[in-house]
């Protein structure tokens, strides 16, 4: 993530400013779930204090459902205006082009045009730091990179919106991949701006479902080669029929049943 030169820990709103340490309600984390509740919270006239560890508006604006969405509409735009026919010849994805796109959509990774639209159109405080509970009703927040911690009072409730976050499953030999550039979870999928060589998906949940697309599909373009183990049967998604549409296979893609035996055979002799 650092190679990217993305922030995670923004400057600004740090706990030391705050005019007040009461509020009625405080909110840990600052994804979609806790913008929710903030801005119906305040909207109903509560005074909200949101702690948030890393960038406001949470893994799904910055890493996860709007990335992966902005990588593949390029791909669907194209094979919709394929089966058209009369509309386009010869069109290609052009990769660099998709990749600036994605990082538009994504506001650079800067969480300020993310604050103004809407903590600071609601009249909430966003506090930057790592939320602890350290009581009924008391939060402390510790901003990144330093050792003091500020204490906040709820007057109502407290909410915990802290989402989840990827773990690396014990597999034999994980642990001498170096995260981010060998091995890539979730965050380094989506906001990578290099095609990878060669891609092996572990898992077939649906975010495994949607890498599986992303990188297999406009990716294989680029790369020299792609492939794809699964180390369970295909997930059958219950996904919108817009993202079905999108083709399966890559005219010079061995299936994934192929690669599959493939990789599996050759893991079962080494
Ligand atoms: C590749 C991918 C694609 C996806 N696509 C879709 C989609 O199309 N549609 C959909 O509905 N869902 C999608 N999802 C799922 C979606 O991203 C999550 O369901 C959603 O982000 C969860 O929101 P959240 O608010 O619970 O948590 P998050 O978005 O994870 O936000 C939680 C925030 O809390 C912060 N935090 C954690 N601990 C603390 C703490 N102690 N103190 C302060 N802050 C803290 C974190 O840094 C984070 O910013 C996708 C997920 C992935 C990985």
């Amino acid at each position: 993530m650092a190679s990217r030169g993305i922030t995670l820990h923004p400057s600004g709103h740090h706990p030391s400013t705050l005019p007040t340490k009461t509020f009625d309600v405080i909110i840990i984390g600052a994804g979609p779930v806790a913008n929710f509740a903030e801005e119906r919270l305040a909207r109903s006239g509560l005074s909200v204090a949101i702690v948030s560890a890393e960038l406001y508006g949470g893994d799904c604006h910055y890493f996860a459902c709007v990335p992966s969405k902005a990588l593949l509409r390029p791909l669907e735009a194209l094979t919709a205006s394929k089966s058209i026919g009369g509309t386009v010849t010869n069109a290609q994805l052009d990769i660099s082009a998709i990749f600036k796109r994605r990082d538009k959509i994504v506001s650079e990774w800067n969480d300020n045009e993310v604050i103004s639209a809407q903590s600071d159109a609601w009249g909430t405080t966003l506090v930057r730091g790592f939320g602890r509970i350290n009581g009924a009703k008391k939060v402390t927040v510790q901003p990144h990179g330093e050792e003091e911690r500020y204490e906040l009072t709820a007057k109502h409730a407290v909410i915990v919106s802290t989402g989840s976050t990827h773990i690396l499953p014990p597999i034999p030999g994980i642990e001498n991949l170096e995260e981010g550039k060998e091995l890539w979870n979730n965050r380094d999928a989506t906001a990578s701006n290099v095609v990878p060589k060669q891609l092996i998906i572990l898992g077939a949940g649906a975010v495994s479902f949607l890498f599986d697309l992303i990188p297999l599909e406009p990716y294989a373009a680029f790369a020299n080669g792609t492939c794809d183990i699964r180390s369970a049967p295909r997930w059958q998604p219950s996904i919108p029929v817009s993202v079905l549409k999108l083709p399966w296979s890559h005219p010079q893609r061995p299936s994934s049943r192929e690669l599959s035996q493939k990789h599996q055979s050759s893991y079962s002799r080494a």
